[in-house]
């Protein structure tokens, strides 16, 4: 036998006994985004390096460590550095954006996406090479209202999966106005510390020095009196942190303060969070993080555009809500047709065929065994009901496989018997 081959690392196969849970979670972002009155937006798995330099920024982990380079069989070395695979929903959206000239249209724009994202990371539980997330972005809209209503909509997600505890953790990290001022405060604090601090903090205090913030090495006491960026907000930046708050209070939104959530890229403004089951802040915990960038579009060639928008990981909330025993609602009640006669495979076929059109979940045996392996085989398979096609072309027999009590009808009143 041939060596078997196994998914590359940090991937994961969604098997069929995984399915319903993850159709769920889809299915729940899909609803959602429609009730919201978000539209669909599809870009590619791939893009320019270029843009996520430009949109994410050199210093960010996305790109400093993790980009999933990509190229062709046959390209040029040069063409290969071209390529990366997506890390991130937002950059490739705004590029759309921008491309198509979508700023023209009636806004603000309100996009959703779900998908595949790919970080060249180290693999562990819940940090994966390959995962999915439910992106959704409003551009166009500068005003506070909006932060809310995203923010509500993520904590809305995580209820309807049937997570219990979900907290919105919430900060401010002003505007290209004030967070010059901060940031110079800040890395003047933390350089009079920097013995203080690791190695990878130490080379982002020069590159991107909010993000020692989010060092989860960070010594405790530098971290608790380090400056924090809402004290520094200039007056736009404190009227529009202080309105998204009221109007969270107003929703009955959970959130908490988190002076130290500044988010990895750099095209984030003003409003930052990130969804955490409550207790749970370790490094692969959070279920999904979002905020504001109202410069993105101009760095990627377009007019001063304001937007935000949030990614969630799908699955880590499918991990979550697993864990939490959230109950998976039950799929519809699956029905077999099965048969006596060995070769008539096609009366089987049109039954299966007309209980399908009247809305069943129907799978049709296709087999030359005696009726009651059929029977077997169907209950392994999981199904409720059997229907059996017998000799009269008018009439089947419904099997209730749980009671095994059956009784003779025309395949029309099936679906009606079967409720
Ligand atoms: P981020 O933009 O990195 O905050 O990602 C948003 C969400 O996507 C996170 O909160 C996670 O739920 C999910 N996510 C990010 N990176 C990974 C990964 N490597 N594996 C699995 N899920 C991830």
């Amino acid at each position: 036998m041939a060596r078997p081959i196994s998914a590359p690392r940090g991937t994961r196969d969604l098997l069929p006994e995984d399915s319903a849970a993850w159709n769920r979670a889809e299915a729940i972002a899909r609803d959602l985004s429609h009730g919201y009155a978000f539209d669909r937006i599809e870009t590619p798995l791939f893009e320019r390096v270029e843009l996520f330099h430009r949109g994410l920024g050199e210093a960010s982990d996305a790109v400093e460590k993790e980009m999933f380079r990509v190229g062709g069989a046959t390209g040029s070395d040069e063409e290969k550095a071209e390529w990366a695979l997506r890390p991130e929903p937002t950059a490739g959206i705004i590029r759309a954006f921008v491309e198509h000239g979508m700023h023209v249209r009636p806004g603000p724009l309100r996009l959703w996406m779900l998908g595949p994202m790919f970080r060249y990371d180290r693999p562990q539980a819940g940090r994966y090479r390959q995962f999915t997330q439910w992106d959704v972005e409003v551009v166009g809209d500068a005003g506070p209202m909006v932060d809310a209503e995203v923010i509500e909509l993520g904590h809305r997600y995580f209820a309807e999966l049937g997570l219990t505890d979900v907290v919105a953790y919430l900060n401010s990290i002003g505007d290209a106005v004030c967070r010059p001022g901060y940031r110079a405060v800040l890395v003047e604090y933390l350089a009079a510390r920097e013995d203080r601090l690791t190695d990878d903090s130490r080379r982002r205090l020069r590159t991107n020095p909010l993000r020692v913030l989010d060092d989860k090495d960070l010594d405790p006491e530098v971290a608790a009196a380090a400056p924090r960026s809402v004290d520094h907000l200039c007056d736009a930046c404190r009227a529009h942190f202080d309105a998204v708050r009221g109007l969270l209070d107003s929703l009955g939104v959970r959130y908490e303060l988190d002076h130290r959530l500044v988010r990895g890229l750099d095209y984030y403004t003003r409003t930052t969070f990130e969804f955490f089951v409550a207790g749970r802040r370790g490094q692969q915990q959070a279920l999904g993080g979002g905020g504001r960038y109202d410069g993105l579009a101009e760095l990627l060639g377009g007019r001063p555009t304001p937007g935000i928008g949030f990614g969630i990981g799908i699955d880590r909330s499918v991990l979550a809500a697993a864990e939490q025993e959230a109950p998976v609602p039950e799929e519809p009640p699956l029905v077999a047709v099965v048969s006596q006669q060995p070769d008539d495979l096609a009366a089987r076929l049109a039954a299966a065929t007309a209980l399908r059109a009247a809305g069943l979940r129907v799978r049709v045996d296709g087999s030359a065994r005696k009726l009651g392996r059929q029977l077997e085989s169907a209950a392994k398979l999981g199904a409720r009901w059997a229907v059996i096609v017998g000799d009269d072309a008018h009439t089947v027999v419904l099997r209730d496989l749980a009671a095994h009590e059956q009784r003779e009808l025309t395949l029309s009143e099936v679906a009606a018997a079967i409720g």
